[in-house]
């Protein structure tokens, strides 16, 4: 059995979704549809991801708005600091906060593989330059207006990332993000439950001590599998991705990626992960089917369309 990184009783579990900012007009009203759906479970937050760059900063700004304003929903807006200068990402900080986003997903972002990166002078380069950025930001409008503290959540890497020479360089990048200010992290996408175990062992007996969510996508795309290991470098499971090519259709590929997905989490909240972040891609089926089958506890779903205000969630109490 795993050695379980927290002895303490957790309930409720934190909840969260991600969702990605539409790609074109058509994926609009599926993308509402997935909304309403997600909404209807009470999650504590939902993350809306940003290109690297700020390629998609129009629709991903407009998506926290809206989130804002019509649903009950707390936004976690993602923001990358490659290739942007400390003043301009001071100006899409401020943007947000002055929309009414209270979590910020500090991160680099990645280096774009067609070689036409550029490095204003003034770029950041980390994202723990990011989350300093964040609370300076903070900082200066909290002397003219008592907003409340911005929640910042990073990113945090089961199996290393790509570019990191160990593991233990890694925990290290990690504690310097919480110690500029971070007040959460969200694991990359990982396959085994003891990859995530190690990690936050690790990381705790580094001096993190902050909440680290394990990051959990439905496993029922194969093709998905296959991009995310281009894209990240995390190696999909083989038995996993062979039951998956020998499925005779989405409703088999469905059952076993589920299947899958929540043998994953209930393993991690078993050795003690305070919460579930799901990778929904947009589509709210599979991510439902695996939150019915964890029988997570959770208070009850507010019967107001609009956010309850002073309502204790998760991004508060970090
Ligand atoms: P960092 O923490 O800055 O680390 C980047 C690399 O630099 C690592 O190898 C690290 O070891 C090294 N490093 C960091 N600090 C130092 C230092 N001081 N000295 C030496 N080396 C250092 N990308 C997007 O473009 N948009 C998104 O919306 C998005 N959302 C994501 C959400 C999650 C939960 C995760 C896990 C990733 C997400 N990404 C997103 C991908 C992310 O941008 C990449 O993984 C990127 O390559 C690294 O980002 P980071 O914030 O971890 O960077």
């Amino acid at each position: 059995p795993l050695e379980k990184i927290s002895a303490q009783h957790r309930a409720p579990v934190a909840l969260s979704y991600e969702l990605f900012p539409p790609r074109t007009p058509a994926a609009v009203d599926g993308l509402w549809t997935t909304i309403r759906e997600l909404e209807s479970t009470n999650p504590d937050y939902v993350s809306v991801t940003y290109g690297a760059s700020g390629s998609n900063r129009d629709t991903a700004v407009e998506l926290l708005h809206n989130l804002l304003s019509q649903t009950t929903l707390r936004p976690l807006a993602h923001l990358t600091c490659i290739g942007n200068t400390a003043d301009e990402l001071a100006g899409i900080i401020t943007e947000l906060l002055d929309a009414g986003v209270r979590g910020i997903l500090a991160l680099r972002g990645d280096h774009p593989n067609d070689g036409t990166e550029e490095h204003p002078a003034g770029a950041l380069n980390f994202a723990q330059d990011l989350v300093e950025l964040i609370r300076r930001v903070e900082q200066r409008r909290s002397a003219m207006l008592a907003a409340g503290k911005v929640a910042i959540g990073v990113a945090a890497y089961p199996t290393t990332h790509p570019e990191s020479p160990s593991q233990q360089h890694d925990i290290e990048v990690l504690l310097a993000k919480q110690r500029s200010g971070a007040d959460f992290a969200i694991t990359q996408v990982f396959f085994h439950p003891e990859q995530y175990a190690e990690l936050v062992l690790k990381a705790r007996r580094a001096g993190v001590s902050i909440p680290i969510i394990p990051g959990v996508m439905p496993f029922t795309s194969l093709r998905r599998l296959q991009r995310l290991a281009e894209l990240t470098g995390v190696q999909p499971d083989e038995r996993l991705l062979a039951a998956l090519a020998s499925a005779g259709d989405d409703a088999e590929r469905r059952r076993i990626g589920v299947s899958a997905t929540t043998e994953l989490a209930k393993a991690v909240l078993d050795v003690g992960a305070p919460g579930i972040h799901l990778y929904t891609f947009n589509q709210h089926q599979a991510a439902l089917e695996v939150l019915d089958r964890l029988d997570l506890v959770r208070p009850s779903a507010p019967t107001s369309k609009k956010r309850q205000l002073g309502a204790k969630t998760t991004l508060d109490s970090h």
